[in-house]
């Protein structure tokens, strides 16, 4: 990756209430290709693996039972400036604070249940979207 790809994730809130159609919908609007994608379930290693910098703040814990409790979409965008305009399209961490038009103004409820997530620099992006699909992204 090289400063045209970002990672996300549908977390389980959105997958739940059945929000994947309308969330991908929301990111081929926005101008971003999808280069692999996957429907999976974080264990609760990966959770900590993946939150590891949040593991001392104390909504940890409440942050690895959501993020296990269901089924989640992986993808790796591709876009011009995708980590920075993928963060501007799925807008603040907590709903209150998000934009009009963003995804999490849209499908998030809460700042832990927000829906989306968005890789927040480049080099975080590769190693998240190494973890999902080390050495098989096909396209
Ligand atoms: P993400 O990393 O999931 O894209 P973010 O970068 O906007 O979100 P972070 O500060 O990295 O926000 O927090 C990671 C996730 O932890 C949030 O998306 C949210 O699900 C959860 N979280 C953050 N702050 C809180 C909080 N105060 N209470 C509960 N959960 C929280
Ligand atoms: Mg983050």
């Amino acid at each position: 990756m090289s400063g045209n790809r970002t990672f996300t994730m549908i977390k389980p809130d959105a997958v739940e209430k059945g929000h994947i159609g309308g969330i991908l919908n929301m990111i081929a609007e926005g101008g971003f290709r999808i280069v692999s994608m996957k429907l999976t379930q974080l264990t609760v290693a990966d959770a900590q693996q993946f939150y590891a910098i949040h593991k001392e703040r104390p909504f940890f814990g409440e942050l690895v039972e959501f993020m296990t409790r269901g089924p989640i979409v992986a993808a790796i965008l591709e876009k011009e400036n995708a980590v920075e305009d993928f963060r501007t399209l799925i807008g603040a961490t907590n709903p209150a604070d998000a934009a009009e038009g963003t995804i999490r103004k849209k499908y998030a409820t809460s700042i832990g249940e927000n829906a989306v997530h968005g890789s927040d620099s480049d080099e975080n992006a590769a190693i998240e979207g190494a973890f999902h699909f080390a050495g098989r992204e096909q396209f």
